[in-house]
């Protein structure tokens, strides 16, 4: 497999071995391969006329939806770099991102319309649902279905998918057809993990939004293997599990928050779910109690997957057989690198250290970015010289190359000299019968330096003492981990990946 197939080569060559097999569900709408190419054409001479093409940026500020993949994969064809855009950000957000990244064509739904700037930092204005004179798919008939074959190479930037923002800003990394299929392409399909091989028979559920990498990947992944994808516009427990069932759907990618969403649906205990191959979560640590009452709902093969947008998706994968063993350690660790992924454990001065020490976790893997757009500097001290990408995340590789990944180097907390990492903390308090929700952060204290505290959001109805979570959490990990303190809260703040925003609780406490 070593021909350096890109995307677009992977849509022709579906739509010609495949024309009629179903591409993309979206609501009632169905589109087969061979339609989906000739939309792709369209797209792609719509927007050469508007002199769109290499290196252009045009973006998509929207739900999910299947003309968000007929327009990315059209602005490939035109040699031209897609950016979703976050449509949870607020209108300040959205400006940043349209500013960073200049896009010469913006394909909304009309519902987002109002957090634009007026006027947007955007030449041109499509919708996805008809407005008169802006309508996609009218604009989008108007042109030729003849294949333009303007695709750039396998090293262009096909992707500007920005970060979450969990730390910060979030950063644009660029992201190539090497970066979206590398790590696919290095090998043979069997020599792949399990749950990493699909074909054409299976059934993708898009539940993750298509701004995250969870959900464009997902979409690129069952393309590319002349897949049927399935795209939930908006995430939603009962939705989902309607769909899970209607389409026979095999391979499911969800975070832990969405995860938990469906396993606490009163529906979700009373559904055969013998179709699904496998459940691939990851994004965020996973309590295990979670994880144990999922593997129970749903009896089908669990795969963890780690990774970021600048590995554009997964680069390690906790394989099934590790989720069944009773008492198995290793269901808290975040896998094994995929074949052609290099791991490296570095200390703060960019030393390798030995396995089983705790440092900065390190990757080198086709799948990396090429770098942050407009940020030489952000892109300097994360990808080294020798090509090493810094993750920002601490962990440890075990003798058998299992790595365990800790926390966010920027969220470990320092009290009294030690080194404590908030996931550990919050994984043993959330098996508290009255917590339902907790995140752990340091706060300020002039004895310890930092002071673990916890906030807790109580299970309905309870209001849990303070002295019983810390107690809960002394008898499972090490006394100078349980938290020194409790806060009660309705909520946790979270970004739309689902993850807690520690920096926002800490700036309470600041
Ligand atoms: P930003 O970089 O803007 O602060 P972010 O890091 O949350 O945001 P993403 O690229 O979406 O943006 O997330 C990648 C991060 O998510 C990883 O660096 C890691 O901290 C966390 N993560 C990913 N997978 C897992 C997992 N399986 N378990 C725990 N954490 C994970
Ligand atoms: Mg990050």
């Amino acid at each position: 497999r070593g021909d350096r197939r890109t995307i677009g080569d992977y849509l022709r060559d579906h739509a010609a071995a495949r024309a009629d097999a179903v591409a993309l569900v979206f609501e009632d709408r169905e589109t087969s391969f061979g339609a989906l190419d000739r939309q792709v054409s369209r797209v792609a001479n719509g927007l050469a006329a508007m002199g769109i093409g290499a290196g252009s940026r045009v973006a998509f500020l929207g739900r999910n939806c299947d003309l968000y993949f007929q327009f990315w994969l059209g602005a490939i064809r035109a040699g031209a770099v897609m950016v979703p855009i976050n449509w949870r950000l607020a209108p300040p957000e959205v400006a940043f991102v349209l500013g960073d990244s200049r896009p010469a064509l913006l394909l909304a739904d009309p519902e987002f319309l109002a957090a634009l700037e007026t006027p947007p930092a955007c030449p041109s204005l499509l919708t996805t649902d008809g407005e008169e004179g802006q309508s996609f798919e009218a604009w989008r008939d108007a042109q030729s279905e003849a294949d333009p074959r303007t695709d750039g190479g396998y090293d262009d930037v096909v992707l500007q998918l920005y970060t979450s923002g969990t730390t910060g800003h979030p950063k644009g990394a660029l992201l190539t057809n090497r970066s979206l299929l590398g790590l696919r392409d290095a090998v043979p399909e069997d020599a792949l993990p399990v749950w990493y091989r699909w074909d054409a028979d299976d059934v993708a559920l898009v539940a993750m939004p298509i701004f995250h990498i969870s959900g464009s990947g997902w979409g690129l992944w069952s393309l590319q293997h002349g897949a049927k994808a399935i795209i939930v516009r908006d995430f939603d427990p009962h939705q989902v599990l309607d769909l899970l069932v209607q389409y026979r759907i095999t391979k499911l990618m969800i975070v832990p928050t969405a995860l938990r969403i469906i396993c606490d649906h009163p529906r979700a205990t009373q559904t055969d779910f013998s179709f699904l191959d496998y459940i691939c979560y990851g994004g965020s640590a996973i309590p295990l109690d979670l994880l144990r009452q999922a593997i129970g709902i749903f009896g089908c093969g669990f795969a963890q997957m780690y990774g970021m947008t600048e590995t554009a998706g997964t680069i390690t994968g906790l394989p099934p057989e590790d989720h069944d063993v009773a008492g198995n350690d290793r269901m808290g660790s975040v896998g094994l690198p995929l074949p052609g992924v290099e791991i490296r454990i570095f200390d703060g001065d960019g030393r390798e250290l030995p396995r089983g020490e705790v440092g900065e976790i390190a990757i080198r893997s086709a799948a990396n970015m090429v770098g942050y757009h407009n940020r030489p500097d952000a892109t300097a001290e994360t990808i080294d010289a020798d090509g090493w990408l810094r993750t920002g995340d601490a962990g440890r590789m075990d003798a058998d190359g299992y790595v365990y990944l800790a926390d966010r180097i920027k969220d470990m907390i320092i009290t009294g000299g030690e080194n404590v990492y908030p996931a550990e903390v919050e994984n043993a308090i959330f098996s508290h019968p009255q917590v339902h929700d907790v995140a752990v952060i340091g706060v300020p204290d002039p004895k310890w330096g930092e002071a673990v505290k916890a906030i807790v959001v109580p299970v309905e109805g309870e209001s849990p003492d303070p002295a019983s979570i810390i107690a809960w959490a002394r008898a499972r990990i090490a006394a100078y981990k349980a938290p020194k303190s409790v806060d009660f809260v309705d909520a946790l703040p979270r970004n739309p990946s689902g993850k807690v925003l520690r920096r926002v609780l800490r700036n309470r406490y600041r």
